[in-house]
């Protein structure tokens, strides 16, 4: 703890000094996972020692937890107490800090929520530099109200994250669907069922073998079926399995499962062949350049944010059926990831689409009218974007949809005024930033084998 409270004496100190300045600064964790380019190196405070959990309190079911600790290691840390965070994102290298920060959503949100959901108490750097807690009892608008504002109103230094009973496996039932009526009743029948602990929906197209996949998933102790890895290196990616397998039920352990579109990075890793037919070869080769933190290096030093429609979107539940068909019709990527929400009063279902449009590739004009107009049908359908993603929004259109007011009122309560605004930092600025170079092998190779090598030439 002596440790801990130095740090965040030191952090403290440095967000002083801007705010006494009142010259802006960033946040230097050490990784990332959004498509934002970087900023430029000026103006950083550094938290990347802020990496250690501090305690697991098995009685009263929780985990003081600091910032930069990644998912892998609090789930595996509370895994050895048969505890785990009741939402945990997809990907192993997200920070605690960051999914607080950004907002994030798994296939237990259809119980659970947002991971924040979970935050009871958190410590603070405000902007003016003063350390302070927040809980539901004290700040509790500040607790409220940071969440998705990506460090503009201050720097989170400590967590505690309430934890749910976990088991060693998971039974993970995979139901092949034919249709989005399908798909989507099939969804709601498994949430009504109420003893089940995950559930999503992996839809593949009309054109495909199957038209989703429904995998719902039911945490036990006891191995009932066949026992399932997906970590070895050659295997089907999580969304190839799922559409291969059929109508079955496997054991997984709970830690593959929650990671199970950590290689691959979801679909990602399927553009850096280009036509190379991807197999139990190709896979093994590429293994640990193609897992999800590799993934997002290679996301961000060869721009494919420019091109590809890497987005989350959540929609009230009663338009996914309208979302789903635009995105049919208008983009026709897939597969897609149907997570439900749930999010008092309604429930909403978080879309993830990863992929590129025959027509945009390449086509930087084509490329923003088809996010601009992917901006207007989510707002149209009463829905709204990850703001990790490409954001193309004016800043009226941006106040629009995310609530202004209430924001604004807690930067001028907490002295943040002179951060940039969360619209000025996720808004997509056409004059690029500075991105880390391709280096390493693999990122050679990928510049000669990605789709977008292929349309492109290679060089
Ligand atoms: C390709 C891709 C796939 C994704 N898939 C999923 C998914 O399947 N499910 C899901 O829920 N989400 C998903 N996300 C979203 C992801 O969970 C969020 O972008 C999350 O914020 C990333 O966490 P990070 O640790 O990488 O944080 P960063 O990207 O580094 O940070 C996110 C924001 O939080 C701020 N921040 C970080 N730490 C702190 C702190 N201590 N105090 C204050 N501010 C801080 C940063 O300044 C930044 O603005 C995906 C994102 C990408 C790019």
């Amino acid at each position: 703890m002596d440790t801990h409270r130095y740090a965040v004496r030191e952090i403290a100190k440095e967000v002083r000094g801007f705010y006494e300045q009142k010259r802006p600064f960033r946040l230097y964790h050490g990784s990332t996972y959004s498509t934002r380019a970087m900023h430029d190196p000026h103006a950083i405070v550094n938290t990347s020692d802020l990496n250690h959990i501090l305690d697991i309190n098995t009685a009263s079911k929780f985990v003081i937890v600091e910032p930069n600790v990644p998912m892998d290691q609090l789930l595996k840390e509370t895994l050895k107490h048969r505890l785990m965070p009741p939402v945990v994102p997809a990907f192993p290298g997200t920070t605690v800090g960051g999914t607080f920060a950004g907002t994030a959503a798994g296939s237990s949100s259809f119980k659970h929520g947002f991971f924040d959901h979970a935050v009871t108490w958190m410590e603070i750097v405000l902007a003016n530099g003063t350390i302070t807690t927040a809980s539901r009892q004290r700040h509790p608008e500040l607790l409220a109200g940071i969440v998705g504002t990506l460090g503009t109103i201050g720097i989170t230094t400590l967590f505690q994250v309430q934890l749910v009973p976990a088991t060693s496996n998971v039974d993970l039932r995979y139901i092949p669907v034919i249709s989005m009526t399908e798909a989507l009743d099939t969804m709601d029948a498994c949430i009504k069922e109420n003893h089940i602990d995950f559930v999503e929906g992996l839809i593949y197209g009309e054109k495909a073998p199957s038209y989703g996949v429904i995998a719902v998933g039911k945490m036990t102790a006891n191995r009932e079926h066949s026992a399932t890895s997906f970590s070895s290196p050659g295997a089907p990616w999580f969304y190839e399995r799922a559409l291969q397998i059929g109508n079955i039920t496997e054991s997984i352990p709970i830690f593959e499962y929650v990671f199970r579109y950590d290689r691959g990075s979801f679909c990602m890793g399927r553009h850096c062949f280009g036509r190379i037919p991807l197999n139990n070869l190709t896979r093994r080769l590429t293994n640990s350049a193609t897992h999800s933190q590799n993934m997002e290096q290679t996301i961000q030093s060869m721009h494919w944010a420019d091109h590809f429609f890497i987005q989350d979107l959540v929609i009230p539940q009663e338009s996914t059926p309208d979302m789903l068909r635009y995105l049919d019709e208008s983009f026709g990527i897939y597969p897609l990831r149907l997570c439900p929400i749930r999010q008092w009063p309604e429930t909403h279902a978080s879309i993830g689409m990863r992929g590129y449009t025959e027509d945009t590739i390449l086509n930087a004009a084509k490329f923003k009218e088809k996010n601009r107009d992917l901006e207007r049908v989510v707002q149209e359908l009463g829905g709204m974007k990850w703001l990790y993603s490409r954001n193309y929004y004016t800043e009226n259109e941006f106040w629009d949809i995310y609530p202004q007011l209430e924001y604004k009122t807690l930067r001028t309560k907490y002295d943040a005024q002179y951060l940039p605004s969360v619209y000025e930092k996720v808004k997509y600025a056409e004059k690029r930033t500075r991105a880390p170079k391709p280096k390493g092998f693999w990122n050679w190779v990928f510049r000669r084998t990605s789709v977008l090598a292929m349309k492109h030439g290679s060089e």
